[in-house]
C-alpha cells in the first residue's frame, strides 16, 4: 500500500513540529535518487532552512570495534539525562561494512532508540564507504529543523568519510583504543589532525592503567601538530561506556569548545565556509554525473580511453576532446 504523497509544505510543517514519522519520511525522501523526489526534496529543504542552525553538530569516528555504538548509546543517554534533545545519524548495521563488529549487530543502540528525547536514524550507507552517504548533511539539516539540541553523526574511521564528516560538523571526536598503536588501528595521521578531541574507550577494569598511558601518549602526539588558528588545542580523555565513566567530561569538553569558538567568531565562520564548500562540492558531483551521462561523451569515451591507454593520445588531449563533446549541443 502506497502512502499518500505529502506536499513540500506538509513535509516542512511536520518536520518543524517535530513529528517523528514525517521527519523519517522526509529523510527517506532526501535519500531517494528518483528525479521527482530530488525536486520535492529541494523544496522541502528550502522551506526548513530558516529553522536550521540551532543544533550542535558532532561527528564521531573510530575503527570498527573501538566501541562507537556502545559509546553513542551511553553518551547519548547521558545527553538526554541532561534534558537535551538528541538525534543520532548512525550506520545501518545491515549495510555492507566489512571487517568490523557491525555486521549482524542488530541490537545497536536499542535503549537510546526507545528514549523519548532521542531519535536514532540508521543511514543506508549504500556504497559510500564509512557510513556517510551523499545526503548525510541534508539529513542533519532536517533533524536540526526538528529541534534537536545535539546531533551525533557516526562514521567508521576508514578514510574519505572522515573528511566528509569533518566538513559538515562543528566538533569532531575521535575514539581510540588504549594499547594499540595508531597504525594498528588504521587511523591515519590526517584523521588525528582533524580531531577536536580524542576519547580513549574501554578504560575500565584491567584497561585503566593502559588507558592513562595512552592518554599521555596521544597528548604528546597532538602537541607535535601545528597549533590551530582558532586557539583550540585538542583534548584527550579516557572513558568507559560500559561503566558510564568520563562521559560527563566528554560533554564538558564539547560545550567548552562551542563556547570558545563562539566567543571568537570561529563557530559561524566555519559553518559559512562549510556551506560554500558544500555548494561547490554539489556542483562538482552534479557536473560529473551530467558529464558521464552525456550521450556525446558516452559514445566516444571507450575509443578515447583506448587511445590514451595505448599512448596514441595524450591524456589531457583526450580530456579536452571529451569536454568539447560535452559542451556540444545534443541534436
Ligand atoms: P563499534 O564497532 O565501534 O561500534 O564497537 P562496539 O560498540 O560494537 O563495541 C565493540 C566491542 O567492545 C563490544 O564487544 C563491546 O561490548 C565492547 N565495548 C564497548 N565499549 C566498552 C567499554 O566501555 N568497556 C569495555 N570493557 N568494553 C566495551
Amino acid at each position: 500500500r502506497r502512502k499518500k504523497r505529502l506536499t513540500p509544505e506538509e513535509y516542512a510543517k511536520g518536520v518543524i513540529d517535530g513529528n517523528r514519522v514525517i521527519l523519517s519520511r522526509a529523510i527517506t525522501l532526501i535519500e531517494s535518487r528518483h528525479p521527482d523526489d530530488l525536486i520535492l526534496a529541494e523544496k522541502v529543504l528550502e522551506l526548513i532552512l530558516p529553522y536550521t542552525g540551532g543544533s550542535l553538530r558532532v561527528g564521531i569516528t573510530g575503527v570498527p570495534g573501538v566501541g562507537k555504538s556502545t559509546f553513542i548509546e551511553s553518551f547519548g543517554k547521558y545527553i538526554t539525562s541532561r534534558s537535551l534533545k538528541l538525534a543520532v545519524l548512525t550506520i545501518d548495521p545491515s549495510s555492507q561494512i566489512s571487517g568490523g563488529s557491525i555486521l549482524g549487530d542488530k541490537t545497536r543502540m536499542e535503549e537510546l532508540s526507545n528514549d523519548p528525547l532521542a531519535y536514532v536514524r540508521p543511514s543506508a550507507a549504500g556504497n559510500a564507504l564509512g557510513g556517510v552517504n551523499h545526503k548525510t548533511r541534508e539529513t542533519m539539516l532536517l533533524c536540526e529543523a526538528a529541534g534537536f539540541d545535539v546531533i551525533l553523526i557516526e562514521t567508521v574511521g576508514v578514510g574519505q568519510s572522515e573528511t566528509t564528516v569533518k566538513g559538515i560538523v562543528d566538533f569532531f571526536l575521535l575514539l581510540m583504543l588504549a594499547g594499540a598503536g595508531d597504525e594498528l588501528q588504521g587511523i591515519k595521521r590526517g584523521i588525528m589532525e582533524m580531531a577536536d578531541a580524542i576519547a580513549i574507550t574501554k578504560c575500565d577494569n584491567d584497561n585503566v592503567r593502559q588507558g592513562k598511558l595512552a592518554k599521555a601518549e596521544y597528548q604528546n602526539a597532538l602537541h607535535l601538530f601545528p597549533p590551530s588558528e582558532t586557539g583550540w588545542s585538542p583534548k584527550v580523555m579516557t572513558c568507559s561506556s560500559l561503566q558510564n565513566e568520563g562521559l560527563d567530561k566528554v560533554l564538558e569538553v564539547i560545550l567548552s569548545f562551542e563556547k570558545h569558538m563562539k566567543s571568537k567568531g570561529y563557530f559561524e565562520a566555519n559553518r559559512q565556509q562549510q556551506n560554500l564548500h558544500w555548494m561547490h562540492e554539489t556542483i562538482d558531483n552534479y557536473l560529473k554525473r551530467a558529464f558521464i551521462n552525456n550521450p556525446n561523451v558516452t559514445e566516444q569515451m571507450d575509443t578515447l580511453e583506448n587511445e590514451v591507454i595505448q599512448n596514441k593520445l595524450p591524456a589531457i588531449a583526450g580530456a579536452r576532446r571529451l569536454i568539447e563533446l560535452f559542451n556540444k549541443k545534443i541534436d
